[in-house]
């Protein structure tokens, strides 16, 4: 049971509506995943898959523990792991997961379980690096892993992937176009092995927006769903999805002289009013929003954080609000909240949202 107050409202409309708008953006025959790893980016994998499941063509997840939780939500869209290791293969093929194999070890591994359970055309995924230097084969691999993969009725090749380094960032344009090159001499080079198309893909949320050339016959949106583009104009045509809230469990009058919070980090200079707020470093609030850096936002002001941000709670100032104790207080409520809150803890919206501790209590809102 969680009835903590302290809430992250997850916006299901605002997801829509940013479904739509990379929809719009593609040719009609694109697919789409859905990256819902990480809980959905710090909101709820689970909740928000279900959501989605009737309105994308896939999803995808890290580690193949998180899309058990989509198979045990009686999800049945196609799930890809991206990231499957040889301890797990027996539970991706228990639910029915499609690993992406990125080197021969996690190949050869998956190619003897599904020999040995007789498994018929099992879908994989094959991923290629063509500059990140993260997961994936490389181009020099194909022969080698054609082979391989042989003529074999016990597996599929569903689809073929890479992943971009710098989609975002428009001043690695060259660098982007050459790894778009070596990614479509690699499909190439596969397609003279086969006598069917896999499903290619290549971009995420930013590919989409710089790169929308590059969209072969599917796209992987994360960061996009939840409201965020790679820049303010694109981010201005989403809407956010991540509505962090909480209410004023108590008010103190500081008189001047006293101090507020561990470390009596805050002195007051002058007759204050504080609001204690039941959120905390353990719940993702970086200790670097304390002492007047970071905000929440109460009956429309901004009150700014005050003294040292503790595990469990936050001290604000609201001498200049009107508010009383158990008033609503947003945490963020739209992308300029979430952006300056990256930016005072020198960090990405990525980071802010993932960070989003576990122990508050989810609700999915449309
Ligand atoms: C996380 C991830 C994505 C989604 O990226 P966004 O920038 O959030 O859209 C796509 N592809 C891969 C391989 C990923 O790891």
């Amino acid at each position: 049971m969680n009835n903590h107050v302290t809430v992250l409202e997850i916006e299901g409309n605002a997801i829509t509506h940013n479904l739509n708008y990379f929809r719009q953006k593609l040719h009609p025959e694109t697919k789409i995943l859905a990256v819902v790893k990480a809980f959905g980016y710090g909101s709820d994998g689970v909740k928000v898959a279900s959501f989605l499941k009737d309105k994308v063509d896939y999803f995808a997840v890290a580690y193949s523990h998180e899309g058990v939780a989509l198979r045990q939500a009686d999800i049945k869209t196609p799930i890809l792991v991206l990231h499957p290791q040889s301890q797990n293969i027996d539970l991706i093929v228990q639910y029915q997961l499609e690993p992406s194999l990125y080197n021969f070890n996690i190949l050869n591994a998956f190619l003897s379980f599904t020999e040995k359970q007789l498994l018929t055309e099992y879908p994989i995924h094959l991923k290629f690096n063509t500059g990140l230097n993260r997961l994936g084969f490389c181009n020099n691999d194909v022969p080698k892993l054609m082979s391989s993969l042989g003529e074999s009725k016990y597996h599929k090749i569903v689809s073929i992937l890479s992943h971009l380094a710098a989609s975002e960032d428009t001043s690695e344009r060259d660098f982007t176009l050459t790894q778009l090159n070596n990614f479509n001499s690699i499909i190439k080079e596969v397609d003279t092995y086969l006598d069917y198309k896999p499903i290619i893909h290549a971009l995420n949320t930013s590919g989409v927006i710089n790169y929308p050339e590059a969209q072969f016959d599917m796209v992987r949106i994360g960061i996009g769903l939840y409201g965020f583009g790679n820049n303010k104009e694109e981010t201005s045509k989403l809407k956010n999805s991540h509505v962090l809230k909480s209410v004023i469990s108590q008010i103190h009058t500081i008189k001047k002289g006293e101090t507020v919070g561990y470390n009596r980090a805050f002195k007051a200079k002058r007759l204050t009013k504080t609001a204690t707020i039941p959120i905390g470093h353990a719940d993702g609030i970086s200790r670097k929003l304390g002492n007047n850096k970071g905000y929440v936002t109460i009956r429309d002001k901004k009150a700014w954080i005050v003294g040292n941000v503790c595990m469990d709670m936050i001290m604000v100032d609201i001498s200049s609000i009107n508010c009383d104790e158990g008033d609503e207080v947003f945490i963020f409520k739209n992308q300029e909240d979430i952006l300056f809150m990256a930016s005072i803890t020198n960090t990405i919206s990525y980071e802010i949202l993932t960070m989003i501790s576990q122990r508050i209590k989810r609700f999915l809102r449309f």
